[in-house]
C-alpha cells in the first residue's frame, strides 16, 4: 500500500450559508447518519452536538469552527463548522483557508441571500471545489429552480441540477438521482435512517429523462473528450460521466445541486455521497507554497504528503473544559507526532507536542499521530496562535498567516473589585489570543481596558464569555464604535537620537516621509536602503517596528491611523553606537514629528445593510434609515410579490440596536444582513462634536 493511500478517502470539508439556512441542523444530520452522534439535536431547543459552547446553543448560532470526524462508507470525513453570522466571516475565512472542498447550504424558500455572496466569494478566494445543498425543500414557497436560478443571476456559478424533488413543501419526501434515474424517498417515522430506492414516479419520469439529458450535455461541455462521443453515438456510463464530472468540480467548472429537508431527515445520504464522489481528497492538492523565514521572498514548495519534513499550521485556538487549551491543526507534510519538538519560526521558539486528540461529535479521541492531509488538534501549545506554523527546526518555513480585519466595534470592561481585576485581566488575555479577531487595548487616558470585536454580536459574545466561561464580575460599558484616524497632506521629519543607557552611548538617525494612501490599507512601509556591514539589515526590521508603534496614536483623538504610507528617506549610523533600540526610537519619533506638520480627518466605519421587507412596509424602513444617515443603494423586487430586497449603507454608529427597531418599524417582517464595507470620513459637523465632546477642541 502507498504510505498516503488512506488520504485518497478524507475528505475535509466545510458548510458554508446564510445565517439560518440550515447549516447547523445539515452538519447534524451528517453526524447522526454517519453515527458519530449518539443523538439528534436541534437548534432551536439549543441541544446540538457541533455548538459546545454555551453562547451559541442560547443563540441558535455557530461561532466556533470546531473540527470534527466521521466515517461514510469507508471514507473519513473531517466535518469543519463554520458561521454564518457576518460578524464572524473570518472565522469562515481561516476555516476555508484548512478545507479541501465545501458544501453551500441554501434555504431554498430564499435561494442566494447576502452572507451566500460573502461565503462565496470567500470560497473563490481560496479556490475552494464546492457542491450545494438546497435545504429547506419541506417549507411552504421552496423552489429547487428558483434556487438554481438565483445561483446564476447572484453568483454567476453554473449550477448542474443532480435532482429532482419528489413531491413538494409539506409533501416533500424525496428526490430522483439524475444518475441513478431511480427515486429516493423517506418516511417520517424513522428520523430518515432508512430510505426507499424505487423506481421513479410515473408523473416525474419524462422530466426526468429531459433532466438527466440536461445533466449530461452539462458535463460534457467541459470535456471535451465527452463531447466528442457525446455528438457521437452519446452514450456514456454513469462512471464516465462522474469521473468527468469530478475534474470539473475541482476545477471550480460546475457546482453540483443537490435539494433535501434537514429538518425533515431527507435527501442527507445522497448529499454525503456526493460529498464523496465529487469534493476532493487531500490527494488532489498536491503542494503547498510557503516562505523561507530567513528571506521571506523565497518560497519554498511543500510537498503534501506523509514522508516529507513535517509542517503543520493552526487555524484555530479554542479551550475546552475537560482537555484544556486546544490548537487546531491541519498537517500538510509529514507526520505530527506525540512526542516530538516542532519550531515555531514566528515566536523562534519550540513547542513539544504532548497530545494529539481527534474530536467527534461528543467524544475526544486521543491518537498517537496525524499525518499529512489530516486535521486535529494540539492539547497544551503554549506560543502558538491562529495563523502560525509548525515545522522542523532543520527545516523552517512557514505558511501564509491568515489576515485579519480590524475591529470596529469596542467596549470598556472594568473588574468590579480590585480582587477581580488580575482574574479580569487573564480571561481577557485568553479570550483575545483565542479569537484574532478581537483585541484588547489600555485606554492611554483613563487606564480602563478597551474590548474591540466586527460587530455588537460578536462583542456581546466575547463580554458573555469573559462573565460566564471565565467567571468574572465585571461592568461593562456601552458599545462604542471603533473610530479610526487618516492624514490628508504629506509631511516629512528628520531626527536624530542620541543618548547614553547604562553607560552605552546610543545612536540612530532617520528621516521619514507620510502620505495618505487608501484608507483600506493600515499601514505601508516602503524602504529600500542598501543594507551593508554598517546598516544592518535588522535596524531596517527596528525602523519599521518604531513606525508601526506610532501610528497606534493619531493626531486628533488618539485613534489608531489608517493609510499612512511611510517611506525612510535617510538614515544616518554610527559603527559602534546605532543599535536596534536606537533606530526604532529614532523612527517613532520621526514619524510623530512628520505626524504634526499634516492635517487629520476622524474616520468611521460603515456597514453595507442587505434588507428584505414586504412592499407595505418599504417606507417605515427607508425613512428610518434615512434618520440614521443612510443611503440608499438599490431596490430590488423578490420574485412572487415577496417584497423588496433593499440595498444601502450607513454608518456603524447609527446603527446600534437596528435589529429591534427595523423589528418595531416593520411589525417584524422585516429580515435584514450587515456587513462592514469601509472606514469613510466622518462629516465636519458630527466630527466637531465627538472631539469637542472627547475634550480636544474648545
Ligand atoms: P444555521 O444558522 O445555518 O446553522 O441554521 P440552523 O441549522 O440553525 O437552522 C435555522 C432554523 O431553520 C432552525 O430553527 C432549524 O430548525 C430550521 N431548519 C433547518 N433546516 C430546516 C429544514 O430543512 N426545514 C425547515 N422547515 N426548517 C429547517
Amino acid at each position: 500500500m502507498e504510505p498516503d493511500s488512506h488520504l485518497s478517502s478524507t475528505r475535509n470539508i466545510g458548510i458554508m450559508a446564510h445565517i439560518d439556512a440550515g447549516k447547523t441542523t445539515t452538519s447534524e444530520r451528517i453526524l447522526f447518519y454517519t453515527k458519530k452522534s449518539y443523538k439528534m439535536g436541534e437548534v432551536h431547543d439549543g441541544d446540538t452536538v457541533m455548538d459546545w459552547m454555551v453562547q451559541e446553543q442560547e443563540r441558535g448560532i455557530t461561532i466556533t469552527a470546531a473540527v470534527t470526524s466521521c466515517v461514510w462508507k469507508d471514507h473519513r470525513i473531517n466535518l469543519i463548522d463554520t458561521p454564518g453570522h457576518v460578524d464572524f466571516t473570518v472565522e469562515v475565512e481561516r476555516s476555508l483557508r484548512v478545507l479541501d472542498g465545501a458544501v453551500l447550504v441554501l434555504d431554498s424558500v430564499s435561494g442566494v441571500e447576502p452572507q451566500t455572496e460573502t461565503v462565496w466569494r470567500q470560497a473563490e478566494k481560496y479556490k475552494v471545489p464546492r457542491i450545494c445543498f438546497a435545504n429547506k425543500m419541506d417549507r411552504v414557497g421552496s423552489s429547487f429552480q428558483f434556487c438554481i436560478d438565483t445561483l446564476k443571476s447572484r453568483l454567476h456559478a453554473n449550477p448542474l441540477e443532480m435532482q429532482i424533488p419528489i413531491g413538494m413543501e409539506e409533501n416533500f419526501y424525496g428526490v430522483v438521482d439524475l444518475f441513478e434515474m431511480k427515486a429516493y424517498t423517506w418516511k417520517d417515522a424513522d428520523r430518515g435512517e432508512k430510505f426507499d430506492v424505487t423506481e421513479i414516479p410515473d408523473s416525474l419520469k419524462k422530466l426526468a429523462q429531459e433532466k438527466r439529458q440536461k445533466l449530461i450535455e452539462g458535463i460534457a461541455e467541459n470535456d471535451d473528450a465527452l463531447l466528442e462521443k457525446f455528438m457521437g453515438d452519446g452514450d456514456f456510463t454513469n462512471e464516465e460521466l462522474k469521473k468527468s464530472l469530478r475534474a470539473s468540480v475541482l476545477q471550480n467548472k460546475i457546482l453540483p445541486v443537490y435539494c433535501g429537508s434537514a429538518f425533515k431527515n431527507k435527501g442527507i445520504q445522497p448529499l454525503l455521497d456526493a460529498i464523496m464522489d465529487f469534493l476532493p481528497s487531500p490527494l488532489d492538492i498536491p503542494t503547498t507554497t510557503g516562505k523561507d523565514p530567513e528571506d521571506e521572498s523565497k518560497e519554498i514548495e511543500i510537498k503534501n504528503t506523509s514522508d516529507q519534513h513535517t509542517v503543520a499550521f493552526a487555524f484555530k485556538l479554542a479551550t475546552d473544559p475537560f482537555a484544556g487549551s486546544l490548537t487546531f491543526v491541519r498537517v500538510y507534510s509529514g507526520i505530527l507526532k506525540v512526542g516530538s519538538q516542532l519550531y515555531n519560526p514566528r515566536t523562534q521558539k519550540k513547542e513539544r507536542i504532548q497530545k494529539l486528540v481527534k474530536l467527534h461529535a461528543n467524544s475526544r479521541e486521543e491518537v498517537p499521530e496525524i499525518a499529512a492531509g489530516d486535521l486535529g488538534a494540539v492539547v497544551g501549545l503554549k506560543f502558538t496562535v491562529t495563523g502560525d506554523t509548525l515545522c522542523e527546526t532543520s527545516h523552517p518555513v512557514i505558511l501564509e498567516s491568515i489576515v485579519f480585519a480590524e475591529p470596529v466595534i469596542s467596549t470598556v470592561v472594568e473588574a468590579k473589585n480590585s480582587a477581580e481585576h488580575e482574574r479580569m485581566l487573564q480571561g481577557l488575555e485568553k479570550l483575545v489570543r483565542e479569537d484574532p479577531s478581537s483585541r484588547l487595548k489600555t485606554d492611554p487616558d483613563t487606564g480602563q481596558y478597551l474590548l474591540s470585536g466586527m460587530g455588537e454580536l460578536h462583542l456581546e459574545i466575547l463580554v458573555d464569555r469573559l462573565l460566564r466561561e471565565h467567571k468574572v464580575q465585571a461592568n461593562v460599558g456601552k458599545p462604542q464604535v471603533a473610530y479610526r484616524e487618516a492624514i490628508t497632506s504629506a509631511a516629512e521629519a528628520k531626527v536624530t537620537y542620541e543618548r547614553e543607557i547604562a553607560g552605552d552611548p546610543q545612536y540612530a538617525g532617520v528621516s521619514v516621509k507620510i502620505e495618505p494612501q487608501s484608507y483600506a490599507s493600515v499601514f505601508t512601509f516602503a524602504s529600500n536602503p542598501k543594507a551593508d556591514r554598517v546598516f544592518k539589515p535588522e535596524f531596517l526590521k527596528a525602523i519599521e517596528q518604531g513606525v508601526r508603534d506610532s501610528i497606534e496614536i493619531g493626531p486628533l483623538c488618539g485613534y489608531a491611523l489608517l493609510g499612512v504610507k511611510t517611506t525612510l528617506l535617510t538614515v544616518d549610523v554610527r559603527p559602534d553606537q546605532s543599535t536596534e533600540m536606537a533606530f526604532r526610537a529614532a523612527a517613532g519619533n520621526a514619524f510623530r514629528e512628520a505626524l504634526k506638520k499634516t492635517t487629520a480627518e476622524l474616520l468611521e466605519p460603515v456597514f453595507k445593510l442587505e434588507i428584505v421587507c414586504p412592499d407595505d412596509f418599504v417606507g417605515n424602513v427607508v425613512a428610518d434609515l434615512n434618520s440614521r444617515r443612510g443611503k440608499i443603494l438599490a431596490f430590488n423586487p423578490k420574485p412572487g410579490g415577496g417584497g423588496q430586497a433593499i440595498s444601502a449603507e450607513a454608518p456603524l454608529a447609527e446603527l446600534f440596536g437596528y435589529a429591534t427597531d427595523i423589528r418595531s418599524v416593520s411589525q417584524g417582517r422585516a429580515s435584514f444582513s450587515m456587513e462592514f464595507k469601509e472606514y469613510a470620513v466622518v462629516p465636519a459637523k458630527l466630527r466637531n462634536e465627538i472631539l469637542k465632546k472627547m475634550g480636544r477642541i474648545i
